[in-house]
């Protein structure tokens, strides 16, 4: 039987470990040939420019990556974008299976007055901003302030406010864009201040991140015990405590407790405050946070309010999928019923699920969604891919082109003793690929 043609739309975790749960499903009588179509000039996603550049560990993930686009079968079409340079519409109908793996890059908005200033910005720009993004190299961040405040309890909140607040030496020997570490090393930014607008029983990070925090080699770290010490006796009120708040908490009271060393850094976690007003007159001068409380297992908002003065504020309150022809959006992500959107068209990763789970969640997910495909496979198509969708001189980086991309890369990053040096440019990117 010949191979059954997948094209997956989105190189990052999700797209990788949907060609791998094709790969690990294969039989002599059942074959895929897998196209993978990413809208950048490189692939890895998320993995590349959305984890934090200190923590390299993460990425080691892209090996992963890199054995599956090795595998026999698989193809891979960057620089090739759904909706501009070829159709979903087109792709449903030349493969048997299209699965859209594009994720969730529209940071949502916190829906208050004052967040249009300038130097309100979404970790869904500075992050990438922070993370060599050709898209995102122009976000304006202004770091001439003392003090910047980012909106979230979760971990996303947590890498930015930690980029912000440690020493930028940290950065040296790391991936960081350089135009961000060039901004990082002029940053006046001495005080970082997370805000959960829930109590500290409902954030969302996790243990082990929080656990990174007291050991900051130049930055105080705070968080307020008696919040921690309240939430925890709150929630033994209401029964037995689940092992991963257990784990948080206690993660929390260890940062709480831990010696402060008297460092001009700090970075602080508070809890029930939420931001209901951002003033200034051409920038972010202030925010404005009403004071919740948690009653009988409810978080309430109290008429008490207090102003934290700051000239930066990230939001990191999630994330939604952006529209393109051919899907629709409800709540954020992709419409699906377990990952099925419409005949032979599929979603898996963040773009099926919403924004939520680290990179390995991806896997299982993408398992199920593929388990899904085989079950309504029929006959296979017999039809040309992406290649022939194209206009005649469009620059397709393949496997090929993308190792070339990264030899070049890592070999700058090498001199300067940096795991890569990430170029930014989305033309010098393809002459880079060139072969
Ligand atoms: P998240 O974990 O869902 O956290 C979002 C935070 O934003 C929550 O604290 C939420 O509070 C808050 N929020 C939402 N709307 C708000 C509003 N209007 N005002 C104030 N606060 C608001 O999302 P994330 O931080 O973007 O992370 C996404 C996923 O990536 C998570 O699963 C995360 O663990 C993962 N991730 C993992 C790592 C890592 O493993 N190192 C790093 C980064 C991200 P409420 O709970 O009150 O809604």
């Amino acid at each position: 039987m010949p191979a059954y043609k997948v094209a997956i739309v989105g190189a990052g975790p999700a797209g990788y470990f949907t060609a791998q749960a094709f790969q690990n499903a294969q039989t002599e009588d059942l074959t895929f040939a897998i196209d993978m179509v990413e809208r950048l000039p490189t692939p890895w996603g998320l993995v590349r420019s959305g984890v934090a550049p200190d923590h390299p560990k993460i990425k080691t993930v892209s090996k992963v990556f890199e054995k599956i686009a090795k595998t026999e079968g698989f193809r891979l079409f960057a620089n090739v974008e759904v909706g501009k340079d070829v159709s979903l519409k087109d792709l449903r109908e030349r493969y048997d299976a299209v699965v859209l793996a594009t994720g969730s890059p529209r940071g949502r908005k916190l829906g208050i007055p004052g967040e249009e200033l300038a130097n309100c910005i979404s970790a869904a720009e500075f992050v990438p901003w922070y993370n060599a993004h050709p898209d995102y190299v122009n976000v304006e961040v202004d770091l001439d302030t003392d003090t910047a405040v980012v909106i979230g309890a979760g971990n996303v909140a947590m890498d930015v406010a930690r980029i912000l607040a440690i020493d930028p030496s940290e950065l040296d020997l790391t991936d960081t864009a350089e135009h961000a570490l060039v901004e990082f090393k002029q940053s006046k930014i001495r005080n970082v201040i997370i805000c959960g607008r829930r109590g500290a029983e409902h954030a969302a990070f996790t243990a082990p991140e929080l656990r990174d925090l007291p050991k900051l080699e130049n930055t105080d770290v705070y968080v307020d015990a008696d919040q921690i010490n309240q939430a925890a006796s709150r929630i033994e009120q209401l029964g037995e405590v689940e092992k991963d708040l257990r784990n948080n908490l206690e993660a929390m009271r260890l940062i709480a407790e831990h010696d402060k060393k008297g460092f001009e850094r700090k970075l602080e976690i508070k809890f029930l405050s939420a931001p209901i007003e951002i003033k200034g007159r051409d920038k972010v001068e202030e925010i404005i946070f009403a004071i919740n409380e948690v009653k009988d297992g409810k978080v309430i908002t109290t008429d008490k309010t207090f102003t934290i003065k700051a000239g930066l504020v990230v939001t990191a309150i999630g994330y939604d999928s952006v529209e393109y022809a051919g899907i629709n959006i409800e709540n954020g992500r992709i419409s699906n019923i377990a990952g099925h959107v419409d005949h032979n068209v599929y979603v898996t990763g963040w773009a099926k699920r919403g924004p939520v789970g680290v990179i390995g969640t991806n896997k299982s997910d993408s398992n199920d969604v593929v388990e899904l495909i085989i079950s309504n496979l029929t006959e296979p198509k017999v039809s040309e891919g992406v290649s022939s969708l194209l206009k005649s001189g469009h620059e397709v980086i393949d496997q090929l082109s993308w190792e070339k991309i990264n030899a070049s890369e890592v070999i700058s990053g090498e001199l300067a003793g940096k795991p890569r040096i990430k170029e930014v440019d989305w033309k010098r990117l393809i002459s880079l690929g060139r072969y």
